[in-house]
């Protein structure tokens, strides 16, 4: 028999579609992704890009405090952090994006969501019930079916970016800028378009000073960020530059970076403690095989105005998969709730609940 949902992804959308359609007694079947080293490599295991970050100080609700207790009974023991078990002293503030999203797991199975840890690797949306792929080799078919697989951010791939990830290279100012010890700080920011101006002038709130590192004399984003980069007496340009290799120790973390001109080969030697990639996003949508509309820059489009729904009907998207403009864990969650809300109703309105 078809799923009524079928949810696929495991950020703050597709968990908050899933909590939102167990409510409703829609009974959700979420794919929350595979545990393959390939997922590994991208950035795309199950959770989602938040349980690449560390604190979390945005989302509203969770202000600092210590959450051992808490994170004790709302978690079941083999789903908790090893510092809650341990005497280890807690390291966040206030949550952070892996225990966040334990929580929202958490919470969407409390309501009754059924969970297979895998990927979808192919949809079939040109027959109804809609039929679903697993990497396992699994068929699944479903009366609607919610697109929640986000973003992945893009790095350059050194093997120096993986070593220091969440020890000073970031890929999001947002939710990493204003940690400790970036403070006072100089940093490095890669990239020359309006992602990597916003972070850099975000980040100028905090460090003592900003290089923004592009491979070209001129920068992609638009004139008014432009402008905003070039008149900030915080930020330092550094044109015809890449990064080479981000600099550190076990200790310590990042404490700089290896620049190499793109016009002769050079190579300078700067101190930064933290390393920010700006060099834009991929959505995760490859496994729809162009059976979804997309957007120009490749994200899935919503094709009503205020609503989640995408060209093919009773298919819906949320979160960063859709939305390349806000990108925020609430912004996700929001449109996961959305998504879940227009499926119940497109549902009803067919007669199938
Ligand atoms: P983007 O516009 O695609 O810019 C990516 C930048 O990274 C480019 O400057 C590019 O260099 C550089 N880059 C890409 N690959 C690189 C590599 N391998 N090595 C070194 N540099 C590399 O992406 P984005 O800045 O994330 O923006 C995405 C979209 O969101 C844009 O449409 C943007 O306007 C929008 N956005 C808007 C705002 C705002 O309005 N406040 C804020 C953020 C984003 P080249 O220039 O040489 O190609």
């Amino acid at each position: 028999m078809a799923e009524k949902v079928v949810i696929i992804g495991s950020g703050p959308a597709g968990w908050t579609a899933a909590i939102y359609a167990a409510r409703a007694n829609l009974g959700p079947l979420v794919f929350e992704g595979a545990l393959t080293p390939e997922n590994a490599a991208k950035g795309t295991l199950p959770l989602g890009q938040l349980a690449l970050t560390t604190e979390v100080e945005n989302y509203p609700g969770l202000p600092a405090g210590d959450t051992r207790e808490y994170l004790k009974t709302a978690l079941p023991p083999d789903r908790q952090p090893d510092w809650v078990q341990s005497n280890k002293p807690q390291q966040s503030h206030g949550i952070n994006g892996p225990e966040m999203m334990e929580l929202m797991r958490q919470q969407a199975v409390n309501f009754g969501t059924r969970i297979v840890t895998d990927d979808i690797v192919k949809v079939e949306f040109n027959r109804h019930p809609f039929r679903l792929h697993s990497l396992e080799g699994k068929a699944v078919e479903a009366l609607a079916v919610i697109v929640a697989t986000g973003a992945r951010a893009n790095y350059l791939g050194l093997p120096s970016e993986d070593r220091f990830k969440n020890r000073g290279v970031s890929a999001c100012a947002v939710c990493d800028g204003a940690l400790p010890r970036f403070r006072n700080k100089p940093l490095v920011v890669v990239g020359g378009g309006d992602s990597a101006v916003e972070e850099a002038t975000y980040l100028t709130k905090f460090a003592s000073q900003v290089m923004l590192v592009h491979r070209r004399d001129q920068l992609r984003a638009s004139k008014i960020m432009q402008q905003r980069a070039l008149t900030n007496p915080k930020i330092a340009l550094k044109w015809n530059r890449t990064l080479a290799e981000v600099l550190g120790d076990d200790r310590q973390g990042v404490t700089g970076a290896r620049l190499r001109s793109t016009v002769d080969g050079t190579e300078e030697v700067v101190e930064a403690s933290g390393v920010f990639l700006a060099i834009g996003h991929t959505p995760n949508t490859d496994f729809l095989g162009g059976q979804l509309a997309l957007n120009e820059k490749g994200y899935i489009r919503w094709t009503t105005p205020q609503r989640t729904c995408t060209s093919v009907e009773g298919v819906f998207a949320a979160g960063d998969v859709a939305d390349d403009y806000y990108r925020q864990a609430v912004t996700a969650a929001g449109t996961g709730c959305m998504a879940a809300l227009d499926a119940e109703r497109w549902l009803a309105h067919k007669g199938w609940l």
